[in-house]
């Protein structure tokens, strides 16, 4: 049996006989129910206190997304033409072997970045980030921003941010956490219950709870008792870019062949691609 299967891990640290639990969060989204409508980019925002503001050469809003919807089709003209909607967090890459190749943490020459074993989550240090963004250009999911201005609210909004989630200065380069303050927050409830392990329930992103489509699921890749994990085992499922390497914790689910081939836009030996507008 694989590691993977074995479920979650319950591990001892340096011979100490208080016993803690291991996860791997991660996702599975079904790319057959997602419509598009962005509920997740608007809850991820409002969840760890991205801000917003006018562009100054015209209306429209200028955001640091951590979650984005992209839209992509089958490029066939009418009546075959299809739509995808492809949300896109930051895919916690697992790299092969021990995390070391972590695209965005090899390269962090602040150690800024960290994989945090006990989650699986790749989270950022923002006090330590002088914004080098060399992160930026090793993550393959572009899914990293950099923080051109300091963040401003309209006013009176700033009385709604999040107050577990620090604002980011400007300057430093910032990405999705799979909202690791909840984590956080659900383990210290679980301390206060004398439990060691996490229900299911207990932690789930933002994003996940607010898709009216329910099509993010959330939790512990390892443990068979959780969604996720018969999810991602799905003859439909697959990852972006796997093969590069990167081993990321989110996995997407369609039916439909066009969109798993567009995941993974591959030349190989044959030279020949997936294209898509
Ligand atoms: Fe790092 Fe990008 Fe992978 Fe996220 S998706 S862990 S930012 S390389």
């Amino acid at each position: 049996m694989k590691e993977e299967d074995l479920g979650h891990r319950v591990t001892q640290h340096h011979g100490e006989s208080a016993q803690s639990t291991t996860y791997k969060f991660g996702m599975v989204i079904d790319l057959d129910k997602c419509t598009g409508c962005g509920a997740c980019m608007v809850a991820c925002m409002a969840e760890n206190n991205i801000p917003f503001r006018k562009d100054d050469i015209n209306d429209k809003l200028v955001h640091n997304y951590w979650m984005r919807v992209y839209k992509i089709t089958n490029g066939l003209p009418f009546p075959d033409n299809e739509v995808c909607y492809i949300p896109r967090p930051c895919m916690h890459c697992e790299g092969s072997g021990h995390h070391h190749n972590t695209p965005c943490l090899s390269v962090c020459p602040a150690t800024v970045v960290d994989y945090d074993p006990e989650t699986g989550i790749v989270s950022q240090i923002y006090t330590r980030c002088f914004g080098c963004r060399y992160c930026m250009a090793a993550c393959p999911y572009h899914v990293r921003v950099f923080n051109w201005w300091d963040p401003k609210w309209p006013e009176g909004m700033e009385k709604y941010l999040s107050p577990d989630v620090s604002p980011r200065m400007r300057g430093v380069v910032e990405k999705c956490s799979f909202c690791y303050h909840r984590f956080q927050r659900a383990k210290d409830k679980a301390y206060a219950e004398e439990r060691a392990e996490l229900r299911e329930e207990e932690y789930q992103t933002a994003c996940t709870q607010a898709c009216p489509a329910g099509a993010i699921t959330f939790g512990d890749l390892q443990n068979p008792e959780h969604e996720v994990y018969s999810l991602k085992k799905s003859p439909n499922a697959f990852r972006l870019l796997e093969h590069l390497g990167t081993n990321p914790k989110v996995y997407y689910t369609s039916s439909r062949s066009w969109v798993q081939k567009a995941a993974d836009v591959y030349m190989g030996s044959q030279g020949k691609g997936v294209t898509h507008p």
